[in-house]
Formats: C-alpha cells, structure tokens, sequence
C-alpha cells in the first residue's frame, strides 16, 4: 500500500478503514482528531470541541486526565499483562473490592471483561445457565421494546432497537418483549408481563434501568421497573441489568439501580468504568447466582473467557477512576451540572419547539420538534451545526441530548447550552 503522507489523515483513512456504525457511500469522511484534554477534543486544523458527551460517556473524569494517566503509567510499568484463568493480581482484587463497596449490596461477585457487549453477553450467560444448572428448562429472555445492550449476538438480540440488526434477524436468541412503564401504563405493562410468564419459559430479564440510552435517552418510571423486578424475583427470573450506559454517576447516584427498591441479581458495567482510557467491562452478581455455578462437574461452570479479561493496566486504571468519582471534587462538579442542567431545563421547557425536556443526574434531553422532512437528513444538519460553534453533541433523530464529562467547566457548560439555544432558533 502505497502512502502518500500529503493526504489529509481523513483521506488516507478512506483508502483503509471501514468504519463502525458508517454507511460509507453517503457518509462525511471522519474528522481526524489529534489530541485531547479534559473537556476538550482538538482536530488536525486545531479546531477545539467541548466533548459534551464525554466520547461516548467514557471520559468522565476528563481526556488525558493527570491522575488516570499516572495510574496506568504506573502499573504499566510493574505488570503489563497475565492470563487470568490460574492467575489473578492486586489491581484486579483492588478495583473487585473497590466496586462491591459502591454497588447495591447484594452484589457479590465480579467477572472481568473488557466492553460493554461482552459484559451484558456474560450477564445472558449467567441467566440462562442459572436455570440449566438447576435443571429447569428456561429457553426465554425478557426484554424491553426499545432498549440496546450492544452488538454481539446475545446482547443483540435483547435489543429491541431493530433497525439496523435486520439481516441477523433469524439468528437471534428466543426473546419476548414488554413496553417500558412511563406512570400511566404501568398495569399495562404488568399484565402484558405476567402474560408472557403464563406462556414462556423466562429465564432472565435484561433492562437498562431508568433511562434507555440509544433509544434518545429515554427516561421511564422507577416504581413500574420495581413493580417488574418483583413480579421477576417471585418467577425466578434473574434480573440482568445493564448499567453500561448509567453507571457510575451518571444519574445522580453511583449506580441508578440504587434508586430502585427491588435489587437487580446482575450488573453490567463498562463505558466509565474505563475512566476514558483502556477497554474494560465487569459483570457482577449476587451469591445465589455464583453459587448455582458451583459444582463438583467442572463444566457447571462459567467457561466465559476473554484474552484481555481483567488486564492489570485496565484494572488499575478503573481502579484510579474509581477513586476520583468518590472526590468531593467530582460530587462538586456532578451537584453543579444537576442543577444547571435544572435550570436550563427550566429556562427552555416552554419554548414551542421542545418537547419531552427531561433529566436524570448529568443526563438531560429533549425532543426538538421540526418538520424532519423540510430539513432532509436533521440528525447530520444538527450534528454539523453544533461541530461548526465547537460543541460535540451526537443529537440521536430529534432528540437532542447532554452527557458531558464531571469536569467540564461552567463556561465549557454555557456554551454547550448556548449552541442548544441558537439551534432552537435556527431550525424551525
Ligand atoms: C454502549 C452500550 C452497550 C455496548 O457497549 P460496547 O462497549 O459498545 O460494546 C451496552 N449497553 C448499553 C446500555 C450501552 O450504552
């Protein structure tokens, strides 16, 4: 291949790279970003964007942060990298402790991996095992219509945000789905639930609790999702849920299954819990769930392994983000964006063209109404308008959203809410 280093970045990327998520005959070629720094991402041209959604809300304690970097730079240098099937190491055992003593308490065990997928497939796992070990044929999974749980199979067949997952429709596990509860459907919902208990073997339950990211951040009711983990936990249906998008302080408490009642048998994590800088994920769960596994037949077992499954470099840079999201200065940070996010919300819920503002913790939303068809594509105009007044958004359709890191700073955050203004009026 030959190279000709005179090219921009962005186009000697589309002789080579196929990108995620891209339909490469319409799409832009990718902007090539060069460095970053906390709040900040910087293009090739020295363009800066406030990253408003901390890339993909990983980077919460900010890109390139000092105390991450040393972390990792530490443990690089002591441990790089073992098999963890035999072995196992301090920044695993660490961040395993770490983590159990901020989860919900009837958390008890935790298994490394390394995305969110992977996390939520081990979770299906587990459920699904649970059962068999027990010897009681469950061959169901429960799910959300709306939800994502990431795009390996199991995970993708508990999506319910089918669009794109068409050509793989035959080759899905067995789900059945319900709505999720908004307040004013929840007997609804509960009815539709015990239904399909009636009617199928129901082996697990997989949620995104309280909001459904990919679906626009949609934000539903935590007494109907209590009400559902019950009728779940009365079933023995293992209640899976998938906080890779949630966790972490996301929605004003370390884990938003905190704010529910009902405890959830199963918790995948990832996205934050990587503080921004190597892929990790986890997927935790009770004692009941670990014990069904234990067996003098070895293959009772969770024979789930991945090459990198609780990489010492991975660990000890979870473990450093850890440490930071319980700071008084990061809960300063996240109380100073809830209430700005408040008070932005106040100031544009009765203008004509939002609809549905909403916020839980950091997370705030809303639907902007415009004729879609006048605008053609308005997901990409809105995309470039916001990139163009150096703000990173990734509206999804309509529904424009904020998920910036903890350590933006206030006028980082104004600007943000400035270009959200100016888009209101623009587009109408
Ligand atoms: C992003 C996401 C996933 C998938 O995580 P990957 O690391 O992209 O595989 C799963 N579930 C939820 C809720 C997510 O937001």
């Amino acid at each position: 291949m030959q190279k000709n280093l005179r090219m921009s970045l962005s186009k000697r990327d589309s002789k080579t790279i196929w990108h995620p998520l891209t339909q490469h005959k319409t799409a832009k070629l990718p902007l090539a970003i060069s460095k970053a720094k906390a709040a900040l991402l910087y293009d090739e041209n020295g363009k800066e964007y406030i990253d408003a959604i901390a890339s993909w809300y990983t980077a919460m304690y900010g890109h390139c942060n000092d105390y991450i970097l040393e972390s990792a730079f530490k443990q690089m240098q002591t441990l790089d990298q073992v098999v963890f099937t035999g072995f196992t190491h301090e920044p695993a055992v660490k961040l395993a402790e770490e983590l159990l003593s901020i989860l919900p308490k009837n958390q008890a065990k935790v298994m490394f991996n390394d995305n969110g997928s992977t996390s939520v497939e081990i979770g299906i796992k587990m459920a699904l095992q649970f059962h068999h070990n027990n010897n009681d044929k469950r061959d169901t999974l429960l799910a959300f219509e709306n939800g994502f749980h990431g795009d390996t199979f199991g995970a993708m067949s508990v999506s319910g945000l089918s669009v794109y997952n068409g050509p793989f429709d035959d080759h899905f596990l067995k789900v059945v789905r319900i709505p999720t509860p908004d307040g004013t459907n929840n007997a609804e919902v509960l009815k539709q639930l015990n239904a399909l208990i009636e009617t199928h073997n129901i082996a697990g339950f997989v949620y995104e609790p309280l909001v459904q990211g990919a679906a626009g951040m949609k934000m539903y009711d935590a007494q109907g999702l209590n009400e559902i983990l019950k009728i779940c936990k009365t079933n023995k249906i293992i209640t899976v849920a998938d906080e890779v998008m949630t966790g972490l302080g996301k929605t004003g408490t370390y884990f938003a299954s905190l704010n529910i009642k009902e405890l959830p048998d199963v918790i995948c994590l990832s996205k934050a819990l990587t503080a921004g800088l190597v892929p990790m994920g986890i997927t935790t769960c009770s004692q009941d769930i670990y014990d069904a596994f234990l067996d003098d037949n070895v293959g009772k077992g969770l024979f789930h392994a991945h090459t990198y499954s609780a990489n010492p470099i991975a660990c000890a840079t979870a473990l450093a983000g850890l440490e930071l999201l319980q700071t008084q200065e990061i809960k300063e940070q996240q109380a100073y964006i809830i209430k700005a996010h408040g008070e932005f919300l106040n100031k544009i819920s009765a203008h004509p063209k939002v609809l549905n503002p909403r916020q839980s913790g950091v997370i705030l939303a809303f639907e902007m109404d415009v004729e879609m068809e006048r605008y053609g594509n308005l997901r990409n105009k809105l995309f470039q308008f916001f990139m163009d007044k150096g703000v990173y958004l990734r509206p999804l359709g309509n529904t424009i959203y904020i998920l910036p890191p903890f350590v933006i700073t206030e006028a980082q955050l104004k600007a943000v809410y400035s270009a959200i203004l100016e888009a209101l009026e623009s587009f109408s």
